[in-house]
């Protein structure tokens, strides 16, 4: 088979995602502030502070790492009819479900949500936050909740799926005929 111009990226992606780069880097020295978000890492983890001293060390997180190289460790596909006929409620539920992970975890945020005509895609730069999606999915519309990690641990891929008989749920309304 000749080599495609797009190979070596390949292989260089498919290298990188078994040897996370992002899940080696060392966690900084003391305490440091990201220049991007202004996460600050004190006591062993980042956290949202209201004030640091002046002369804090700057360290680009790990978070904004992965938006600035659109290298996520997170991804989740919302599919079913139900996404057609609710899309803003699932939209609005999985940017509910960021802000609250967010404020306890900065480090866990979404990259990109991509809507297409019959599924959402969100990406993101944490393990955690796809799953909290679909379990809130789950929580409140039923529907099928497919998780999958990587033998590494460094990749997650969700899948939730809408139930069918959607007319079952107090929130369903049936189209007048
Ligand atoms: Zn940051």
């Amino acid at each position: 088979m000749i080599a495609s111009p797009t190979e070596p990226r390949k292989d260089r992606l498919i290298h990188e995602r078994i040897h996370d780069p992002y899940k080696s880097l060392q966690k900084p020295v003391g305490s440091s502030v990201c220049p991007v978000c202004n996460a600050v890492f004190k006591d062993g983890h980042w956290q949202w502070l209201e004030f640091w001293p002046l002369d804090t060390p700057r360290e680009i997180c790990q978070a904004c790492r992965r938006i600035r190289d659109n290298y996520p460790a997170g991804f989740m596909t919302i599919t079913g009819e139900f996404v057609q006929t609710h899309r803003q409620e699932v939209l609005n539920l999985a940017r509910n479900q960021e802000r609250a992970e967010c404020a306890l975890h900065p480090l866990h945020r979404i990259i990109h949500i991509e809507e297409q005509a019959d599924a959402v895609t969100i990406t993101t730069t944490d393990l955690h936050l796809p799953k909290r999606i679909g379990q809130a999915l789950e929580r409140a519309y039923k529907g099928r909740l497919d998780l999958h990690y990587d033998e590494k641990g460094c990749f997650v891929r969700v899948k939730w799926t809408s139930p069918k008989n959607k007319l079952n749920h107090p929130t369903m309304k049936r189209r007048q005929l």
